[in-house]
């Protein structure tokens, strides 16, 4: 694996980035510059198999786009949710992709193809598009967290993304912040994601309303707590609602403790955040840092910068994209 990519100026990669409501697929050169995209929902609630056929369909549609151009094109990167591994090309589970289970994607999409796939965890490849061509350009070590509906991340060391030994590193989302928390898609107990994404704040402002509190939250959802998202209560929040104050408080509490952990365990030079959750800005991540910089280490606190992602809807694909172009060759 080569460090470079644009050694070959002329090559290009196919790229999709799979989520569990839209596919994106892009044909890109190894400095970034997309040269055509296709975008369409993903049949989540269809078989593994009507899923690969609209990621297929979407990356013939981008290669289509790219015209005489598509002769450079070597290689294709396949940045997927939920967890596989880069070097079998499977993935073995989805949360966004419930019935997906040990689906060899990669063997699949390289027969349909005809090219070379590479395979990438879909946070760790958005990890790699801020590295490359984003908010974490020319960092060595940076961790990048994305707060949603979950919450995922990538770990980038000495300069080079951490895999881990079978290709689950970079789960962040899934580390134990309250042992007997609430349940996580995962199995497990009182992971992050379970405390501090938008689907927690959500969760935490129904609990709250359905014991009879008295929020402008419910009014805003027009009377109707199962219409509640993070969005409300970020308006909520807005108009100085007290319960709404309380929960983008806790949110912010837990998200902080996570930060201290990723600091104390890396030590990184910057932690990049993206996702929907954190549009809320200051007012969900200011308290956070601040409550991490209490917990964390002084030395490595003083060390690290946040900052808000880049390139956000195109950086998994993107980040795919080089994957593809590096580990081709
Ligand atoms: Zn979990």
């Amino acid at each position: 694996m080569g460090q470079r990519t644009g050694g070959k100026a002329a090559r290009l990669a196919a790229a999709v980035d799979l989520g569990g409501s839209k596919i994106l697929s892009v044909v890109a050169d190894g400095h970034g510059k997309i040269v055509s995209r296709d975008l369409r929902a993903t049949p989540a609630d269809k078989s593994p198999q009507a899923v690969i056929r609209a990621v297929t369909g979407s990356l013939r549609a981008a290669i289509a786009g790219a015209g005489e151009r598509a002769s450079r094109i070597t290689s294709i990167g396949l940045g997927a949710p939920g967890i596989s591994n880069p070097e079998t090309g499977v993935v073995f589970t989805s949360p966004n992709l419930p019935q997906w289970k040990e689906v060899p994607l990669r063997d699949i999409v390289a027969r349909e193809m005809g090219m070379p796939v590479w395979l990438i965890n879909d946070a760790n490849a958005a990890a790699l598009g801020e590295l490359y061509f984003g908010a974490a350009r020319g960092t060595r070590n940076f961790i990048y967290v994305t707060i949603s509906t979950g919450i995922g991340g990538g770990i980038v060391t000495g300069g080079r993304l951490y895999t881990g030994t079978s290709g689950v590193a970079g789960e962040v989302g899934h580390m134990t912040i309250a042992d007997d928390g609430p349940e996580c898609t995962c199995g497990n107990r009182g992971c992050w994601e379970q405390m501090a994404s938008g689907t927690a704040l959500a969760r935490e402002a129904r609990k709250r309303i359905s014991e009879g509190a008295d929020t402008a939250i419910v009014e805003i959802a027009r009377g109707d707590a199962t219409r509640v998202t993070a969005e409300t209560v970020s308006q909520a929040f807005d108009r100085g609602d007290a319960l709404a104050g309380e929960l983008v408080g806790r949110t912010s509490y837990y998200l902080g403790v996570g930060f201290a952990n990723l600091i104390n365990i890396f030590n990184p030079e910057l932690i990049v955040i993206g996702g929907g959750l954190a549009n809320m800005g200051d007012k969900l991540l200011a308290p956070a840092y601040r409550e991490a910089g209490r917990r964390a280490f002084k030395e490595a606190f003083r060390a690290v910068r946040f900052a808000r992602a880049q390139l956000e809807a195109d950086s998994g694909a993107l980040g795919a994209a080089v994957w593809a172009l590096r580990n081709a060759g």
